[in-house]
């Protein structure tokens, strides 16, 4: 099976390698044609997500550039007032975020091309975890941040070794010195809302709870939603095993977005089929979640439809309220992941098996504050 990226909107196909980060009509690649879901070459002595190495796509020969991500734990939760729900410790991770199942295989991908450098414009999550990736295969790395970006997710990315070019101005500016960057100099544009790599790794996430919940599905997942991506590789996880004849039907995929930066639950509520920007959001606690206009806001709106989904939004209040409340159950997780828990209240009361994903650790502080 040759690895091709194709356009869903004009069918248009590039090579995976290609150096363009989205269609030239705008489109957000796909993968042409997926490996299916089988459980078969499940490796189990692997307690990683590279368990499932004979169901991600990579380029011929490639070798995982692994930090030991994936296959967390699930264990039970109480949330006031819904009552049980299973967490999912993605922060259990090695950089402290769930982003790692994506960037273990764009990374794979790009060490096999053997690209020199690699660019990107994010100072959260995504950059963290890039930076590390792309250490661990010694690849160098740029990475463009807004000037007032601080705290230690900055001092992460530092410590991995990747160049930090501060940019004066708003976040948007420094996403357009990475894409200018990537046109003079011809570097890798690695893209955490994009790239259609990443998605094949989280979709394990999927994987992961099927075999976790003894091959059989919950009811629901609730995430902490910004460009979607975690939520649209689950999607994609679960349909293959629908497709496999393993499960009947997707979970329910719940999106939680702060109020005061939600563009998807504006785009969803009024009907719409794709996301209109918003203006430029107020400060909130929750960062990785901060998004103006998620990459693939079609397609996520799709998968949020198809599954009998919802979004909602949680306060800041709500947001501090749970990080406070899963503290003292032991869990100290970021305000960004505190949001999906401080959204099931919107779903009480619920039925059936719910989970929520923890998606980072609560060790790397304070949110770098923009003026
Ligand atoms: C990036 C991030 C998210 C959201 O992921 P999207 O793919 O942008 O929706 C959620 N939680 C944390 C901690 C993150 O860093
Ligand atoms: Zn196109």
């Amino acid at each position: 099976m040759r690895l091709t990226f194709r356009c869903p909107q004009c069918g248009r196909r590039y090579p995976p390698e290609t150096r363009a980060w989205q269609c030239e009509c705008g489109g957000a690649f796909q993968i042409e044609e997926r490996p299916p879901f089988s459980p078969d070459t499940i490796d189990q002595r692997d307690n990683t997500l590279w368990r499932y190495r004979q169901m991600i796509p990579l380029p011929e020969g490639a070798d995982p550039a692994s930090l030991g991500e994936g296959f967390t734990p699930v264990i039970p939760l109480e949330v006031e007032p819904v009552g049980a729900v299973l967490a999912k410790l993605e922060f259990l991770s090695a950089t402290g975020s769930y982003k790692d199942r994506g960037t273990t295989v764009l990374v794979s991908a790009l060490a096999n091309w053997g690209i020199d450098r690699v660019i990107e414009d994010s100072s959260g999550n995504a950059a963290a975890s890039l930076a590390a990736y792309c250490a661990r295969v010694r690849i160098p790395t740029r990475i463009f941040v807004p000037a007032y970006a601080s705290g230690m997710k900055v001092s992460q990315v530092r410590a991995y070794g990747a160049e930090l070019i501060p940019v004066d101005g708003p976040r948007e500016k420094a996403t357009e010195a990475a894409m200018d960057e990537v046109r003079r100099s011809h570097g890798y544009y690695a893209s955490h809302a994009l790239n259609p790599l990443g998605l094949e790794g989280i979709k394990t996430f999927a994987y992961e709870l099927w075999e976790q919940l003894d091959g059989s599905v919950p009811k629901g997942i609730v995430f902490p939603t910004g460009h979607g991506t975690f939520l649209l590789g689950t999607y994609l996880g679960f349909q293959d095993l629908v497709k496999a004849g393993l499960s009947h039907d997707v979970p329910r995929l719940v999106a939680v977005q702060p109020e005061r930066c939600a563009p998807l639950y504006h785009a969803h509520r009024s009907g719409a089929d794709e996301i209109a920007a918003v203006g430029p959001s107020r400060e909130t606690i929750a960062e990785g979640i901060r998004v103006t206009r998620p990459g693939r806001g079609r397609e996520l709106l799709r998968a949020i439809r198809d599954t009998g989904g919802q979004v909602l939004t949680v306060t800041e209040e709500q947001i501090l309220r749970s990080q406070s409340a899963l503290a003292e159950q032991g869990l100290y997780v970021e305000p960004t992941s505190a949001a999906a828990v401080a959204g099931l209240d919107g779903l009480a009361p619920i039925d059936g098996t719910w989970v929520v994903p923890l998606t980072a650790t609560g060790l790397k502080g304070a949110p770098s504050r923009s003026p």
